[in-house]
């Protein structure tokens, strides 16, 4: 049987090259449609496949146990990565133009392929813990240097260890939920005491977030081959952030209202094994870090990334950064394993935010505070909107895909649109 990752592969279910789902992809979503409950599929071309009604058909005879009727993938991801791999071969072959099982059987195929626009998408996993790190050199060195000067950009920990702060797992929400502008404490540096009231400088972070896909136990250190078997795949992820409400209360202990009122997610996980083929090493990391934290294998990937806004009068998105994800300095099984390294339990639906992604070019800054440099560089759209950071009725897009030989692997969209505080 071919490998699920060959580029050769095809589909009797016609996928245009520029499409995020081909057969390669197979990335796993919660979808509801036609009076059906939330349950699991993948996406294929302009399709979703409807895993439920395969296993309930008798198609996935090696896994009795009614995982894909659940409204989340976490009692799937607990089955762990053997049977990550077997599911997604069977699916595959499912789908294959050679393969006649699906493909001739009319029945079926009117059964378990539901057009991509008649189903409403769903949080596609329960999430039991967010964390979010700051592992992008770029991003870290522009905040340095806007808030403490280009000598001290970087913080003297930010080389020995991928920075994070543990976030709020009951705010991530999925693509297409509107956000509130949230309301905090604000100070200006001109006024002398703080006054709570709406945020004034709302922003997005351009992330990736990892999905654990396997538990760890309380005490036990990871190695680099077991972190990464535990990650199931990826979402784009949008870390909307307040800043004035951040730059008030940061101190000393780090981000907490301004970054807890909103996370958003792509509604489709991209697997690992999917990823696989544009895997590559990071950055070369100087000065070399401590043994626990070392890496053998390529743990980045060549991820296009980009992000655009539209204004409430504007027709059209409009992009603002275009970047990719193999810049950052950290990788994901980096920060798995350091996030376990002191014995903190992983759990089955964490989610690990990667970090701003800002690239080393000025198009490729990964959030409003860079792209406008701490609202002094305002950027003009179409129309002659100008931004410095988002207003209401303000809509934002971010999309992400792997570009293969003739085919891409691709993560879809989030958007998020801000709605006023009230
Ligand atoms: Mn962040």
């Amino acid at each position: 049987m071919p490998h699920p990752n060959d580029p050769k592969l095809r589909s009797f279910i016609p996928v245009d090259p520029s499409s995020d789902f081909p057969i390669q992809n197979l990335p796993y979503g919660v979808f509801s449609a036609r009076g059906r409950t939330p349950r699991v599929g993948v996406a294929i071309g302009d399709y979703v496949l409807d895993l439920c009604e395969l296993e309930q058909d008798g198609r996935f005879a090696f896994a009795e146990i009614g995982v894909f009727s659940q409204a989340s993938l976490n009692p799937f991801m607990a089955l762990g990565p053997k049977m990550w791999s077997k599911t997604r071969a069977r699916i595959s072959e499912l789908l294959r133009y050679d393969h006649p099982e699906l493909r001739d059987d009319e029945g079926l195929r009117k059964l378990v392929l539901v057009p991509i626009g008649e189903v409403k998408l769903h949080m596609p996993f329960a999430v039991s813990g967010y964390t979010d790190f700051y592992s992008s050199k770029e991003h870290a060195t522009n905040v340095g240097v806007m808030f403490r000067g280009k000598d001290n950009a970087l913080q003297p920990n930010w080389l020995h260890m991928p920075i994070g702060y543990n976030g709020r797992a009951s705010t991530v929400v999925v693509s297409g939920t509107r956000v509130k502008r949230p309301r905090g404490q604000l100070k200006p540096p001109s006024a002398e005491a703080p006054h709570f009231g709406p945020c004034k400088r709302l922003d997005f972070e351009l992330e990736m977030g990892v999905v654990v896909g396997q538990a760890s136990k309380m005490g036990e250190m990871l190695s680099e081959q077991q972190a990464e078997e535990m990650i199931f795949g990826f979402v784009i992820l949008n870390d909307w952030s307040a800043r004035d409400i951040q730059q008030w209360e940061y101190v000393p202990l780090g981000p907490f209202q301004a970054k807890a009122f909103a996370t958003s997610i792509s509604p489709w996980v991209v697997t690992r094994e999917a990823l696989e083929p544009f895997r590559l090493h990071g950055p070369a990391q100087q000065p070399e870090p401590l043994a626990y934290l070392r890496q053998a294998q390529p743990n980045n990937y060549a991820m296009e990334l980009d992000v655009s806004l539209r204004a409430s009068q504007m027709n059209a998105a409009q992009t603002i950064c275009r970047t990719n994800f193999k810049y950052m300095y950290w990788s994901s099984v980096q920060q798995l394993v350091h996030h376990a390294s002191s014995g903190c339990a992983m759990n089955v639906g964490d989610l690990l935010g990667s970090g701003t992604i800002s690239g080393p070019e000025k198009h490729q800054r990964g959030s409003l505070l860079e792209i406008s440099w701490n609202g002094s560089e305002p950027v003009t759209l179409d129309g002659g909107v100008t931004r410095t950071f988002l207003e209401d009725g303000d809509s934002l897009v971010m999309r992400g895909w792997c570009q293969g030989d003739g085919y891409r692997v691709g993560f879809g969209e989030v958007e998020g649109t801000i709605v006023k505080a009230e």
